[in-house]
């Protein structure tokens, strides 16, 4: 694993990135940042929460000149969303220079962006269409601009605005650097890599990666007619933190938001019937943690990053498969895990097939958190708890390391052990055990809170502890196995931070 420090930042980028507390690059950093660095045109396959806007932020920050006034970057993006997001971010990550960073969009005055571009902007972040009126009023020149970056590109496409995109690239000097972010790579976008990108490195971060590493994916079969009071049981038993529910139609989006007001919850609704100003006070609502359900269309959402979302419904079974992963990567960032649910109706149930076997990823039959837990698999050897754990088939959703797995119908004998969200632990070596706990991140455990628990209740010795790691929901620690057995005795059934723990051998 590459270090930041490895990568050879500038001291002051360095810096804004320890102050953010990045310890690591995530992957699309650690392949993107280095090509980028040396001056090549780059594509990176990844959508929003990979850590792209750092991937291509850092580099970009880095080749900018402060002293020279002109316009030396330009950043496209397809909504009014992203282009903000990205510019608070690349703010946060030019920190400690001096760089002057304009969103221009649409849907706002555009005198006051007219005025900050001639005050002065080293980097100018915007959607297709403001940009291209800007330079027709000769507010913006590209002459100068030798950084180009297309964010969701994909996503561009989708909106019509390529043709745009195209006319803005001609207008940049031809000896730029350009990079391409995009969720997919379909034939226009690969045309236009062709056409505008010099010799291009390719950067791929899977949506398989995505999907299968961090996020716990489930189906709950309905019925057309029952589907929104089985969303307000689903909510009341899953208690997200916060939860974005798609819709396919901005009308259905309106109507879900009043049957669920009308039920009593508090929710918001984003979509692109409403004015820009009640689309950005909801964001806010949203992001600042003050409204905790969201319904939202597809285009409304997009690119949208936002950390404590805990739950993707799926209420509209998405129409493709791309979709769908975009939909679910707007939780489980960054290490946390997420819970992304899909509503089918029967008639639905071979699309659902569909995106799984496009996505080779796992969808199970939709539990209870109460029965999740029951479902999860009990020790080898106790009584009453279950079939042993050698005879339990592994699941692959929620263990950043674990694979793609077989997919299985969950619905076809509901008393299999099977149905269970314990993710699968990785390989353990020789002479250690995996032990399981059913508590993480989320209530509150920490790594010292597990080291303490094993070294001083369990008395193990500090080197017999050789790894803690701490999901969103589950920990697990390796220990060496002859300890193994009293371990869980000692502590299986005991209080951590005030919640009695589980403590279990993982399966290896
Ligand atoms: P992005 O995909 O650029 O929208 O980033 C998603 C989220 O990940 C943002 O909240 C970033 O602040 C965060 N992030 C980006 N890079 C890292 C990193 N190397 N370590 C931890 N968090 C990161």
């Amino acid at each position: 694993m590459t270090t930041f420090k490895e990568l050879g930042l500038s001291p002051d980028i360095q810096k804004a990135i320890d102050e953010l507390g990045f310890t690591e690059p995530s992957p699309i950093q650690e392949e993107g940042i280095p090509p980028l660095l040396a001056g090549h045109d780059v594509i990176g396959r990844a959508q929003t929460g990979t850590g792209k806007t750092a991937a291509f932020g850092i580099p970009m920050l880095q080749y900018l000149d402060p002293d020279n006034d002109e316009v030396q970057a330009v950043v496209l993006t397809p909504t009014r969303e992203l282009c903000i997001q990205v510019t608070q971010a690349l703010r946060t990550y030019a920190e400690h220079l001096d760089i002057e960073i304009v969103a221009v969009f649409g849907g706002a005055p555009i005198r006051s962006q007219q005025s900050q571009l001639r005050s002065g902007a080293h980097v100018v972040v915007a959607t297709v269409g403001r940009m291209k009126d800007l330079i027709s009023r000769r507010s913006l020149v590209l002459t100068a601009a030798r950084f180009v970056v297309l964010d969701e590109a994909d996503e561009m496409l989708d909106l019509g605005f390529l043709e745009d995109v195209e006319k803005i690239l001609r207008m940049c000097p031809s000896g730029r650097q350009t990079a391409l972010f995009s969720a997919t790579m379909p034939p226009p976008i690969q045309r236009l890599a062709e056409g505008y990108m010099y010799d291009p490195i390719m950067v791929s971060i899977t949506p398989e990666t995505l999907t299968v590493d961090a996020i716990e994916q489930a189906y709950v079969e309905v019925s057309g007619r029952d589907k929104t009071d089985k969303l307000v049981e689903v909510l009341e038993a899953e208690d997200p933190e916060q939860a974005i529910m798609f819709c396919r139609t901005k009308l259905g989006c309106a109507r879900l938001e009043r049957d669920l007001r009308n039920r009593g919850l508090g929710v918001k609704a984003l979509h692109g019937d409403l004015s820009q100003g009640s689309r950005d006070g909801v964001m806010i609502s949203f992001k600042g943690r003050r409204t905790k359900l969201l319904v939202a269309t597809d285009i409304a959402a997009r690119g949208l990053d936002i950390e404590h979302v805990t739950h993707i419904i799926n209420y509209d079974l998405p129409n493709t498969s791309e979709t769908y992963v975009h939909r679910i990567g707007r939780t489980g960032r960054a290490g946390r895990t997420g819970r992304a649910i899909t509503f089918v109706t029967p008639a639905q149930r071979k699309d659902l097939e569909q995106i799984k076997s496009d996505m080779k990823i796992s969808i199970m039959a939709w539990e209870t958190p109460e029965e999740r837990l029951e479902h999860a698999p009990r020790l080898r050897g106790r009584q009453g708890g279950g079939a042993p754990l050698d005879e339990q088939p592994a699941t692959s959703n929620g263990d950043p390391r674990s694979g793609p797995a077989e997919d299985r119908d969950s619905s076809r004998d509901s008393d299999r052990p099977e149905k269970t969200d314990r993710p699968e632990p990785p390989e353990v070596p020789e002479g250690r055990t995996k032990l399981f706990i059913n508590r993480g991140k989320r209530s509150g455990i920490t790594e010292d809170d597990l080291r303490w628990a094993l070294q001083e209740g369990a008395v193990l010795p500090e080197e017999a502890v050789s790894e803690i790691r701490i999901l969103d929901r589950f920990s697990f620690v390796e220990i060496d196995s002859d300890r193994a057995e009293k371990t869980v005795e000692f502590l299986d059934g005991s209080k951590l931070k005030g919640s009695e723990i589980r403590v279990e051998v993982a399966r290896s």
